[in-house]
């Protein structure tokens, strides 16, 4: 938005919060009910991959020990539930951008070790039917906001998909690895060699799309390739067991 546009919208409403409607201070807050409502992701979890974990019981999840992902590390901000959802479904189907400095903001406490040792900060890309549909990619706007923050180099367009994927809501671990398997490939002269990556995304599932792209980084040169989220999704199996 226009400075001068945003500066006389602001003038006329007060910030609200991210996730309803109640007035607060500044812009990408959320208020007092919704923070409290907010489930930040918290130790004990997944070494590898960040997944919550019911307690200490292992240094990895069952799934980054059957099958070890391409990426070092994956972190999240949010557990996925129903006020992460709030966040972050509205910044995929509409223009409510606002939310995206506040989740970035969110997002540096996790990523901190990250951050500070990545050369490149990298957005997981659209199908560019997908990015025509929905005129944005809420990873890159939210790769844009931490670069901003942190101050680290950035590429928009170092990873592109090269076919579109449908969705993976309701499929297998296996299925979803298959789907997204050499979907994605890095630009040519995209300078990788070497580098430490973080691949910004803003939810993370099973991880498959966070390890198709961490494979596609490496094979590029890439030296290590972590993965930093908005929200993450709790392992369904420990939810319906009731550990998580
Ligand atoms: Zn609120
Ligand atoms: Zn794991």
């Amino acid at each position: 938005m226009k400075p001068l546009l945003r500066w006389v919208l602001d003038s006329l409403l007060p910030p609200s919060c991210l996730a309803c409607e109640t007035p607060v201070e500044k812009d990408g807050q959320f208020c007092l009910n919704c923070f409290k409502a907010a489930n930040f992701v918290t130790a004990p979890m997944c070494r590898v991959c960040g997944v919550p974990m019911p307690y200490d019981m292992a240094d990895l999840c069952v799934h980054c020990a059957a099958n070890p992902p391409a990426f070092t590390e994956a972190r999240a901000a949010l557990r996925y539930d129903e006020t992460a959802r709030k966040l972050i479904l509205p910044l995929k189907y509409a223009d409510h951008t606002e939310a995206v400095s506040g989740l970035a903001t969110l997002m540096r406490r996790p990523g901190e070790a990250m951050l500070q040792a990545a050369n490149l900060l990298v957005p997981v890309p659209l199908h560019p039917a997908r990015l025509r549909q929905r005129r944005f990619n809420q990873a890159a706007l939210l790769a844009i906001a931490l670069g901003r923050l942190t101050g680290r180099p950035l590429s928009v367009d170092a990873l592109q998909r090269t076919r579109p994927t449908q969705q993976l809501e309701g499929l297998g671990a296996a299925q979803r690895r298959e789907e997204v398997a050499g979907a994605f490939a890095v630009r040519a002269g995209a300078g990788l060699a070497g580098k430490r990556v973080v691949l910004i995304d803003d939810v993370m599932t099973s991880g498959a799309t966070a390890d198709a792209c961490a494979r596609a980084l490496l094979d590029a040169g890439a030296k290590q390739v972590d993965v930093l989220t908005a929200a993450r999704v709790a392992d369904q199996r420990l939810d319906e067991a009731g550990l998580a």
